[in-house]
């Protein structure tokens, strides 16, 4: 069994709680220690049983309620050395007992749960992207990149599930009210995807075994949940993919949990 449920995703705050049969953890940890909690009862599921908090980068709105729940469960932290310096004092209150080092590249095992780590353009330190394995199920959680490269290409193919930015429309933002600096650093090359880039991508490595497409991180300000949903449809519509029947496609909700997924 592979689950991943999404607890929230977006500029607000970003965690994903996974679990098989023999482990359970949460990828990023962007929102309060008590609402990282809060949210994993709602689907029932139990901070206090986590084996661990991996961490995919520096970013706020991934990392800000680390440290809090990490103390409070005694919870494992894994992240790159990158991430470690330049989360500073975010990640600083916490015990070196609990502190893990991984590479960009490097596969964590906990217990039957194998978590490839492999490297995103965007512009933090040492950012990472996932994909998870249990037996011969698949699935990754890309977020918080610019573009996706050939190598990030080649490690997500033959997934059963996958779960990627769709930050922006690109009319909505450069038509919209950001500042031109904030604009230019969204769009560019280690900044966020684009609805267009993350269709783009899907039509590259959707296969037969694809059953599960989750739309994540969307901005608040420059996306819509339906014109994220549309864009992306109607492009793998065109690639001959036909979301609805051999697919589902959904989008993360921003502040609750959502879009869980059961590979059984
Ligand atoms: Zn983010
Ligand atoms: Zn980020």
């Amino acid at each position: 069994m592979l689950e991943l449920c999404m607890l929230a995703s977006g500029s607000s705050g970003n965690a994903v709680y996974v679990a098989t049969e023999k482990a359970r953890i949460l990828i990023d940890a962007g929102l309060s220690g008590k609402r990282l909690a809060k949210a994993l009862a709602e689907i029932g599921a139990d901070a206090a049983a986590l084996d661990a908090l991996l961490l995919s980068h520096d970013h706020l709105d991934h990392t800000c309620g680390a440290s809090v729940l990490a103390k409070r469960y005694h919870l494992p932290v894994y992240a790159t050395q990158p991430t470690w310096n330049a989360a500073g004092k975010q990640l600083d209150s916490l015990p070196t007992v609990l502190r893990h080092f991984f590479a960009a590249g490097d596969k964590i095992v906990f217990a039957d749960l194998e978590v490839e780590t492999f490297p995103v353009p965007h512009d933090a330190a040492g950012p990472v992207g996932f994909v998870l394995r249990q037996g011969d199920r698949a699935a990754a959680l890309v977020t918080d990149l610019g573009c996706v490269t050939p190598y990030i290409m080649g490690c997500l193919q033959n997934l059963d599930g996958i779960v990627i930015e769709a930050n922006h429309d690109e009319k909505m933002l450069f038509n919209g009210r950001y500042p031109w600096p904030l604009k230019k650093r969204i769009s560019g090359k280690t900044g966020h995807l684009s609805n267009d880039m993350a269709a783009e991508c899907l039509t590259k490595i959707i296969s037969p075994r694809t059953k599960q497409v989750v739309l994540a991180h969307l901005s608040a300000e420059n996306n819509l949940p339906s014109l994220a949903l549309d864009t992306i449809c109607s492009r793998l519509e065109t690639a001959g993919i036909t979301p609805g029947r051999q697919i589902n496609v959904r989008v993360a909700a921003r502040h609750e949990p959502s879009c869980r997924i059961l590979f059984a």
